[in-house]
Parts: C-alpha cells; sequence; structure tokens
C-alpha cells in the first residue's frame, strides 16, 4: 500500500489531486464537510476546459456544458455607448465553458473515485495536527486522522491553514482588499430574454457603498428563465444590504426579477496575489486555500485543477517519501514559475478599483482609455501579459489619460508596483530555507499591502481577532 495522503477538502483541486495520486498508487482519503451529492454551490461556473485535459479527466457530455457569452462591462452611470463587449474568438482553444456547479462536482468526484481515492462525507475538519513543525494528519469532528501528508483544499478559509503555527511563516488570512464578500442569487427573468442587450453585464464600481462589482446573467431556455445576480464587495455586507441594493439594481435593469430561483446567499472568493508560503512538512496548499484565483476576476477552478497537476507529479517524485517542505517546494516554484509569477501583478491592477473613484471610472470609460481588447478575458488569461494589447488608438488614450492628471498618477504607480513586485518576484529563494523564504514573503506581500488602506485593514483584521 502507498502511503498515505489526507486530502483536506473535495474543492475542484483537491478532487484532481486526489485521482492522479491514487492512480499513482498513494493510499488517498478526501474529508469533505458537506453531504454526499450535496456538494457545491446552487448555481453554474465558468471555467477553461482544457485544465480536465491537463490532468486527464474526460469532459463532460455536451448537453452538461455551454461555452459561456461574452461579458458586457459598464460603469457606473456612463453614457450606454461607452459600454465595453467582450470579443472573445469564437475558438475552443481561447472559449470556457460554463456548467452547473453541481454537475462539474459529480464529473470530478466520479474522476477521483474511478482512480480509487475514497471520499468520506460529513467530518468537519477543525485544524491540522501537529508533532513540532510537521503535519501529521486533520483534527476533525469526528476524531483524528493521520497521514504522511495533508493537502490542504479547504478554500479561502481553511481551517488548516489558518491554525498552523505562526513561525511556519504562512499566511492565515486575506485582509481587506484581497477579496470579495459575494452575494449570490438567481431570480426570475421577468422580460423576454431578446429585449435584454447585455446578457452577461458585469458593472465596476456599481455601488457608492463599497468597492466592488456586479453581474446581472440573463438566461432562458425552454423550460427556465432566470437572471443571475452577483455583488461582490470588499466591505462585509449583510443580507438587508444585498436586497436593498438588488431593488435599485431593478430600476434600471428590467431583466432583474423579485421572485428568488435559487441561491440566495454569500460567500468569499479571493482576489490577491498567491500565497507567499504554501508548504511546510506534511504539507500543501492548493486552489484557493494557496489563493490561486485569477485576481482580476476570482476564476480558481481551472487553476486549481491544473495546479493539482504539478502537486501531484511533486510528490510522486519524492522517492525518499519524506514529503518535508524541502521536498515539496519544487511545487511552490513551479506553480510560481507557470501561473504565478504572471498572475500576481493582476492584483495590482485590481486593486486600482480601491484607488479609484465612480466618476474616475466612468472617465475610464466614455474616453476609451480601456478597450474591448483589455476587456476580453479569454481561457488563457492567466498572465498579466494577457490583458495587454498595442491598438491603433494607444496615443488617444494616452492623451485622454494625460488629461486627468489624478487619474494619470493613479495609473502611474500601478507601473511603479509591477515594476518592483517583478523585481521582487525574481528573487524567490530557489530552495526551501525558511528564513529566507520568510523574508522574500515580506517584501513580496508588502507590494500588495502598502497601498491597501490602512483603516480598513485594521478593522478587517480586527474582525478575524473577534474584536
Ligand atoms: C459566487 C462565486 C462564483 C464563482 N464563480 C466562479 C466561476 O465562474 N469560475 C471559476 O473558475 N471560479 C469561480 N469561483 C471561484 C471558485 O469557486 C474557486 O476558485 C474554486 O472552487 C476553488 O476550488 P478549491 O479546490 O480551492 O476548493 P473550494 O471550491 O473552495 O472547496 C473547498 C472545499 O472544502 C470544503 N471545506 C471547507 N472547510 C471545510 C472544513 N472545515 N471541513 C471539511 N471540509 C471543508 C468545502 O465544503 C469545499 O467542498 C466562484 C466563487 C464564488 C464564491
Amino acid at each position: 500500500m502507498g502511503k498515505r495522503i489526507i486530502v483536506a477538502g473535495a474543492g475542484h483541486g483537491g478532487l484532481t489531486a486526489a485521482a492522479l495520486l491514487a492512480e499513482k498508487g498513494f493510499d488517498v482519503t478526501v474529508y469533505e464537510r458537506g453531504k454526499k451529492g450535496k456538494l457545491g454551490y446552487d448555481w453554474t461556473d465558468i471555467f477553461d476546459p482544457k485544465a480536465l485535459d491537463v490532468v486527464g479527466c474526460p469532459w463532460p457530455p455536451k448537453d452538461k456544458y455551454e461555452w459561456k457569452v461574452d461579458m458586457t462591462f459598464w460603469g457606473p452611470n456612463i453614457k450606454p455607448e461607452a459600454k465595453i463587449r467582450q470579443r472573445v474568438p469564437n475558438d475552443p482553444y481561447e472559449m470556457e465553458i460554463k456548467m452547473e456547479r453541481s454537475d462539474i462536482y459529480d464529473m470530478l468526484i466520479d474522476f477521483a473515485e474511478s482512480k480509487g481515492a475514497k471520499i468520506v462525507y460529513e467530518v468537519n475538519i477543525l485544524g491540522p495536527i501537529m508533532i513540532k513543525d510537521r503535519v501529521i494528519g486533520i483534527d476533525t469532528d469526528k476524531g483524528q486522522f493521520l497521514g504522511d501528508m495533508v493537502i490542504d483544499c479547504c478554500g479561502c478559509e481553511s481551517p488548516i491553514r489558518v491554525n498552523l503555527p505562526e513561525y511556519l511563516g504562512i499566511q492565515k488570512h486575506p485582509t481587506y482588499g484581497e477579496k470579495f464578500y459575494v452575494y449570490r442569487a438567481f431570480y426570475d427573468l421577468p422580460v423576454d430574454i431578446s429585449t435584454v442587450d447585455d446578457l452577461y453585464k458585469v458593472v465596476l464600481l456599481p455601488d457608492p457603498e463599497s468597492v466592488g462589482i456586479c453581474w446581472i446573467a440573463s438566461e432562458a431556455t425552454e423550460t427556465d428563465s432566470h437572471s443571475d445576480l452577483l455583488i461582490g464587495h470588499m466591505d462585509r455586507f449583510t443580507k438587508e444590504e444585498a436586497l436593498e441594493i438588488a431593488e435599485r439594481y431593478r430600476k434600471t435593469n428590467p431583466q432583474l426579477g423579485t421572485k428568488l430561483k435559487r441561491g440566495g446567499y454569500f460567500t468569499l472568493i479571493p482576489v490577491r496575489q498567491p500565497l507567499a508560503i504554501m508548504v511546510a512538512d506534511g504539507y500543501a496548499a492548493l486552489g484557493d486555500s494557496a489563493f490561486m484565483t485569477v485576481p482580476i476576476i476570482g476564476s480558481g477552478i481551472g487553476n486549481s485543477i491544473k495546479n493539482s497537476k504539478i502537486l501531484a507529479d511533486v510528490i510522486a517524485a519524492d522517492r525518499d517519501e519524506v514529503y518535508s517542505a524541502d521536498t515539496l517546494y519544487p511545487y511552490q516554484l513551479e506553480y510560481f514559475n507557470k501561473m504565478g509569477r504572471n498572475i500576481a501583478p493582476l492584483a495590482l491592477v485590481k486593486l486600482v478599483l480601491t484607488r479609484v473613484t465612480q466618476e474616475e471610472v466612468k472617465y475610464i470609460l466614455e474616453n476609451e482609455i480601456l478597450t474591448y481588447r483589455e476587456m476580453t478575458i479569454t481561457a488563457n488569461h492567466t498572465s498579466i501579459f494577457k490583458f495587454l494589447h498595442f491598438s491603433p488608438t494607444l496615443l488617444e488614450r494616452g492623451l485622454a489619460l494625460a488629461k486627468h492628471p489624478e487619474l494619470l498618477k493613479k495609473m502611474a504607480s500601478v507601473v511603479v508596483d509591477i515594476v518592483q513586485y517583478y523585481i521582487v518576484s525574481f528573487l524567490i529563494p530557489q530552495s526551501y530555507d525558511r528564513r529566507r523564504l520568510k523574508k522574500w514573503a515580506r517584501a513580496y506581500n508588502n507590494i500588495f499591502e502598502r497601498r491597501l488602506p490602512k483603516d480598513k485593514v485594521a478593522a478587517d483584521n480586527a474582525a478575524y481577532e473577534g474584536k
């Protein structure tokens, strides 16, 4: 029997890591707090299907998915002609698919079980079990479970990561500006879908209450129709506030009905730079637990699945079967070199949202400083370089920016941050040395944290400490 691997949380990446390791002969058990057949949320998700090819998972049957439609970006109170509609090429290499989250789970659970992984449901993980510096298992409401290593796939607020000893240097919580508090609900679609201009409408900085985004996506099939509402704020908000905001949106969005059909609850999405230290002896974080989402849009399913392959290969390559921070660190490095390095600066771009005003967003859109080229986000947009385009109107756009000195200053500061970030990113230690890695982690995180509003960060940290 192979070494015993505990996968904590049946997230997307957790399930594919479990499949890959079971296939390699490891004894893999996934522990999940949800009930069998009831994992995930009651809504649809969009992801890059090529991630399935990376781990060798068969694609879903054709009736289980459809291709994502183009999004249209709006700003607060902009002229309709200033909206930007994406132009994702009609090319399966560039396009993402949309599936019910429950169907994604069914597909990944079948895949993991077909390879021999075991899944134990209704186990609430409370934290890691440690001997000295080493994670040797998980503490749960159903008792303690020991293993040769633990893969942490418990999501953004993983109780394992949060309860690791401070001295390992692994960050516990994402702070203000690094996550979106999200309310998502499907309402009825009270209008004929042919009258809806923007089937997937995304609004930047829609609300005066908080920095954030929203989307209203309308859909109709022969048997069902709905408007999918997402409100994402950087400040915590209540259900009552979410309902008031939805009511406000209805005044300009008749496609958003009032009858709740599905969802209607809060979740958290990390929208920040990847975790600076992802491994410890007997421990590796994956997916949202390692903050692997695309920081601008919060997509994490494809990344989580793709990076599970790197982790599984690194674990299998540890011939001495020690699964120490030293032998797991190549996972972090390979992830960082292949994806993390160029995805992280998108968090700096996203932080512009915390600095610009609603008026400035309006100015950006109405003066075409951003165009469909930047806003066309495809399956392959996991690098800042994918967002850079040299269009024929570059000079005019530059002049428009120059006419708004305040905005220019804010944009220029991002460019400075990105240059500094790249210098720091290339200084990442090439082997695991905790002291050096912690020093690097401080420099890396500082690039992102230094411009955050200090009062909001303090309030957010205090909320975690229950003050
Ligand atoms: C509203 C919303 C919309 C999103 N839309 C998209 C989208 O369209 N496309 C996209 O790519 N991404 C989307 N995301 C992000 C996406 O959900 C995550 O990035 C992705 O699911 C990450 O997968 P993961 O493997 O890290 O684990 P997660 O999906 O975070 O799963 C964690 C698992 O751990 C379990 N768990 C947590 N705590 C415990 C515990 N204490 N004990 C036991 N089990 C536990 C949970 O039940 C869950 O099953 C969205 C997120 C939200 C909130």
